[in-house]
Parts: structure tokens; C-alpha cells; sequence
């Protein structure tokens, strides 16, 4: 499979599964007994009261309203590798000098790349200064192995997924994101999974109305009611932030905003 980069119209649709291993080759390498994986910088943002973050590259998704860095893109050129211990070790360190006790992984995809995750969250589990621990994902990896996530429930308790959902039927999915429209129902999946194994998980929809229909927001609402109705009650909703990154995106896929 070729690498995509960022979405142009009338490109074919990809497959998620397949680009995430197909990145996990660029943004992972083994060392000794450990996965390391690449990172683009780690700093305290606004979010979650203030949440120590570290930022992955790479993604298995090419939505066109993104504003990941290029790293999302352009995986082999940007970031460097670091061990699990050294993610955090840098997660502990800013959340002593800023006084939070939040910390998150956010950037590209963060579950790309299985045995660095699982090795990073049993780190965390076992450090006293980090109390909360956010996962933002889109879902694809954990809704298509349900294994994935009991080994995620079984690392770490202090473990909070956020699933971000990016359309409310399979044939904007597609458009949005270049993914083939199969996949779509794998963020769903992996809440069901999530519920499942017990781990505290909530949902974030994209409702931008420059983007998504009443209808569709609508039927992205009863889906999620009918898996379970605190999600709903729950939900962050998402809208297009225009920052350079994004725009770049929109103009490329052409679309005005
Ligand atoms: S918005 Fe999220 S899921 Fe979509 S391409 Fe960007 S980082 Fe990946």
C-alpha cells in the first residue's frame, strides 16, 4: 500500500487497518524489548484543566478538516523516537512543574503502534503523580480487535478513552476522512468494547453545521443513544478550528468554509 497524504477529491478510499500498520512501520521501531515510537513534542495544554500531553505522528485516517501538524502526513520526516519510559518520565516531569495531574496522548493516532501503548499505560498505572490518563483515538484499532482494549483495560486503570466520531453514515465518513465507508462502524465498535471491558469512555462528534446536516446529527445521536444513553448525556461536540494546518487541508481537498 502506498502511503496517503492529505485527501484530494476523487482519490480512492483507503483501508484504516492496513495504513496503520503500514504507518506503525515508519512511526515504530523494536529496541531490545521494547517498542519505541515517535513523537513530535510533549507540552501542558489548555484542555482537561490542564492536561501534560505528548503528541504521536502518524494517523490511519486523512480527514480533510484536520489540523494535526504535517507529521500526520509526512510521518517518515517528522518527530523522533522515544521508549515508553521516556514518555513518561518527560509526562511526569511537566505535570510536577505545572501542578496538574492530568496527562493525555493526542497528535496523530496513539493506538498505532500496540505494544508501545500497552507498555506506556502499565508506566503510567504505576506512577503516583499521574491520577488521569486520556486516550483521544478514533476508534478504527479498537473497534476492529477487541483484545486490543481488554489489554488496555487490563494496563492501566486510571485509563479515560475519549472516541472521536467523524460522520453520521458511512458515505461522509468516507469523504471526510479517505477511509473506505466498511469502516466506519468501528468508532462504534470500539465504545461497545470499551463499555464492555469496563473502561470509562466518552464521545466527541464532529457537528460543525458548515459540514453536518440536522439529519445527520440526528442519526449520529441515536446510534450512540441506543448503545447507551450516558453517551449522549456526555458528548463533546466538535467543530472545525481554522488553524493553518486545517485550512491548508480544506483548500487542498476543496472545500470553503
Ligand atoms: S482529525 Fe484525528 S483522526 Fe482525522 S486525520 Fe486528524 S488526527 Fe487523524
Amino acid at each position: 500500500m502506498q502511503m496517503p497524504r492529505e485527501l484530494r477529491p476523487g482519490q480512492p478510499p483507503f483501508n484504516p487497518i492496513e495504513l496503520s500498520y503500514v504507518t506503525e512501520k515508519i512511526v515504530a521501531k523494536d529496541q531490545k524489548h521494547t517498542q519505541l515510537r515517535k513523537y513530535t513534542h510533549f507540552r501542558v495544554v489548555r484542555f482537561y484543566r490542564g492536561a501534560a500531553t505528548a503528541f504521536t505522528v502518524g494517523c490511519n485516517l486523512r480527514c480533510f478538516f484536520c489540523w494535526s501538524p504535517r507529521a500526520r502526513d509526512y510521518p517518515e520526516i517528522y518527530g523522533k523516537y522515544y521508549a515508553p519510559k521516556e514518555v513518561v518520565d518527560k509526562l511526569t516531569e511537566l505535570c510536577r512543574t505545572y501542578s496538574t495531574t492530568r496527562a493525555r496522548l493526542s497528535g496523530g493516532e496513539p493506538t498505532i503502534a500496540r505494544k508501545h501503548l500497552v507498555e506506556l499505560l502499565k508506566l503510567i498505572d504505576e506512577e503516583r503523580r499521574i491520577e488521569l490518563f486520556i486516550l483521544e483515538t478514533n476508534g478504527l484499532l479498537l473497534g476492529y480487535d477487541q483484545s486490543f482494549v481488554k489489554e488496555l483495560a487490563n494496563a492501566c486503570s486510571k485509563l479515560v478513552v475519549r472516541v472521536s466520531i467523524k460522520a453520521g453514515n458511512p458515505r461522509e465518513f468516507q469523504r471526510r476522512t479517505g477511509s473506505a465507508e466498511e469502516f466506519y462502524w468501528l468508532p462504534f465498535q470500539a465504545v461497545e468494547h470499551l463499555i464492555r471491558e469496563g473502561v470509562r469512555v466518552y464521545v466527541a462528534i464532529l457537528i460543525d453545521p458548515r459540514l453536518v446536516t440536522v439529519d445527520e446529527r440526528r442519526s449520529l445521536i441515536s446510534k450512540l443513544a441506543s448503545i447507551d444513553p450516558r453517551l449522549v448525556r456526555e458528548l463533546e461536540e466538535e467543530t472545525i478550528e481554522l488553524f493553518p494546518e486545517a485550512r491548508r487541508r480544506l483548500e487542498l481537498y476543496g472545500v470553503k468554509l
